[in-house]
């Protein structure tokens, strides 16, 4: 590394203790050696999204896709245990024809399960909650789901994590997998008034025992990377990206409580001046990948914001669409395209 660009990080790490603190990005000094990942999201909810999806993944790989991240939660064929399948799982065969077509095509393979939060959406409860009745952080709270985002599931729940670990295991065997998206994102219902466990506790240290939790297996146990949304771990206010994109809900000192050897997805779906995430995510230490979604200036412009810093942990792009993958259509979505395109003139 140049000496400029090592003083540059040094002054990154100072400039980011308190969270929101943006300096201007500087051109990229540091040639990269690793190429730069070009990911996509895809949320795969049933055997019609997945038969889509292997429709047009030779159509991604030609915009020079190398990371695909298949959002699988409830929706497989779980063996250890069955009740926790969604309502029409995708089969371990068509699991192995993604893994096969992915590997011919050199993209990376990354399942993802939602965890802790996103255990519902609209009045629809996923299939944990529902068996299990005793993890939800608000048991017997709000019926059909009313005036909540999602549900989340409790994190101090003895009896949880064998049972979530054991999804995790067979994604990660099925998948081939070198890596688990942990998801985490928007988790709106964390030490609750209504969970006897929870109630009163710090939702910092709630959020960060999650992670850690997750940590110990995936990657100590299991040896594989592990991958999280970043929006809990930032400072909502004092970053201004609000309660979406960022944390109101007193989890953001969970950044310094967890492994700096997750990789984070840092997502950000509005035009903003800065991304003052970026800075403070490389300068804790950790990986990052940028996240986009339909926007495609907003796309570009998070693409040069983050691609600016002088950092090999600073990724590449991930690019969403959080619907269903279309045959012939997700390969032309504008924002995919608009990633492609800075990334092609990036990439060593
Ligand atoms: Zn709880």
């Amino acid at each position: 590394m140049k000496k400029t660009a090592l003083i540059a990080l040094v002054a990154l790490a100072f400039a980011f203790t308190i969270q929101g603190c943006a300096p201007k990005p500087k051109p990229l000094a540091v040639p990269r050696t690793q190429p730069l990942w070009f990911g996509l999201h895809v949320l795969i909810e049933n055997k019609p999204a997945a038969e889509a999806l292997l429709t047009e993944l030779p159509a991604l790989a030609k915009t020079g896709l190398n990371l695909l991240i298949f959002e699988a939660d409830y929706n497989y064929e779980y063996v250890s245990h069955p009740e926790l399948r969604g309502d029409d799982p995708i089969s371990r065969e068509t699991v192995k024809k993604v893994v096969t077509v992915c590997r011919d095509l050199k993209i990376r393979l990354i399942p993802e399960f939602q965890s802790l939060g996103h255990q519902s959406w609209a009045e629809k409860t996923y299939a944990l909650l529902i068996k299990y009745p005793e993890f939800d952080e608000t048991p017997g709270q709000f019926p059909g789901n009313k005036d909540i985002y999602c549900r989340s599931w409790c994190p101090l729940h003895p009896d949880l994590n064998p049972i979530i670990f054991a999804l995790y295991d067979e994604l990660i065997e099925v998948f081939e997998a070198d890596a688990l998206h942990v998801g985490m994102d928007e988790v709106f219902l964390i030490g609750s008034e209504f969970c006897s466990r929870c109630k009163g506790k710090d939702p910092a240290e709630l959020f960060a025992k999650s992670v850690n939790d997750c940590y110990q297996h995936l990657v100590k146990e299991r040896g594989v990377e592990m991958l999280i949304w970043g929006d809990r771990f930032l400072d909502g206010a004092a970053t201004g990206y609000g309660e979406w994109e960022g944390s109101m809900n007193k989890t953001h000192p969970a950044i310094d409580l967890v492994p700096k050897d997750i990789i984070i997805c840092d997502w950000h779906y509005e035009r903003m001046k800065s991304y003052p995430s970026i800075p403070l995510f490389l300068s804790k230490g950790f990986r990052v990948l940028p996240t986009s979604f339909r926007d495609a200036k907003q796309t570009k412009k998070l693409i040069d914001f983050s691609l600016a810093f002088p950092s090999e942990r600073m990724l590449g792009h991930l690019c969403t669409i959080w619907h269903a993958p279309e045959a012939g259509k997700t390969a032309k979505w504008p924002a995919l395209l608009a990633a492609a395109k800075k990334l092609r003139k990036i990439k060593p």
